[in-house]
């Protein structure tokens, strides 16, 4: 296995065949600065040189802490992504373009910069929606108790929820 400090390689540096990497992303460097990370977003990344061709394997594992659409509750989201793209030099790029389905295809110059792409697959992975847990029951939407820690007195004194609410209608 190869080490690499940065997610920028010199395609003329990379052997013919296959080359794995292991590399703990710089967040600032990936303008990510604004989520707070539990453990490094690591990268696990294989490049398969064949000629001009380069086919990157990209593994990202990495853990940050986000609140809990539910509740707003601080917790920690496992993120998980991996993504196949096949990068071409620069100058080859019209007829290869044609023969390639254009969405998993990329073009590198002097350097093969795999930044934004690593960036984008951290971003699409993230859940619009974080849970802490799948049935968190989030907050009284009347006094704002937190309901997975206390049952506030509100359904009791005839408050219904907006569900029971919409059953009477329908049972009407
Ligand atoms: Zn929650
Ligand atoms: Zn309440």
């Amino acid at each position: 296995m190869s080490r690499n400090d940065s997610l920028v390689f010199l395609p003329t540096q990379l052997v013919e065949g296959s080359s794995r990497f292991e590399i703990e992303a710089d967040i600032d460097e990936l303008d990510l600065a604004e989520y707070t990370f539990s453990v490094p977003l690591r990268c696990e990344i294989v490049l398969e040189r064949t000629g001009d061709r380069i086919d990157a394997h990209l593994d990202l594992e990495t853990s940050l802490k986000l609140s809990c659409s539910r509740c707003g509750e601080s917790m920690r989201q496992d993120i998980c992504a991996s993504a196949d793209v096949t990068f071409l030099p620069e100058v080859k790029n019209k007829e290869d373009a044609d023969e390639q389905d254009a969405t998993d295809l990329e073009f590198y110059s002097e350097v093969l910069d795999l930044r934004d792409i690593v960036r984008d697959m951290f971003l699409l992975a993230l859940p619009i929606a974080p849970l802490c847990s799948e049935d968190c029951r989030g907050l009284c939407p009347s006094c704002g108790a937190n309901l997975n820690r206390e049952n506030c007195k509100c359904n009791i004194q005839g408050n219904p929820s907006t569900f029971e609410k919409l059953r009477r209608l329908v049972d009407e």
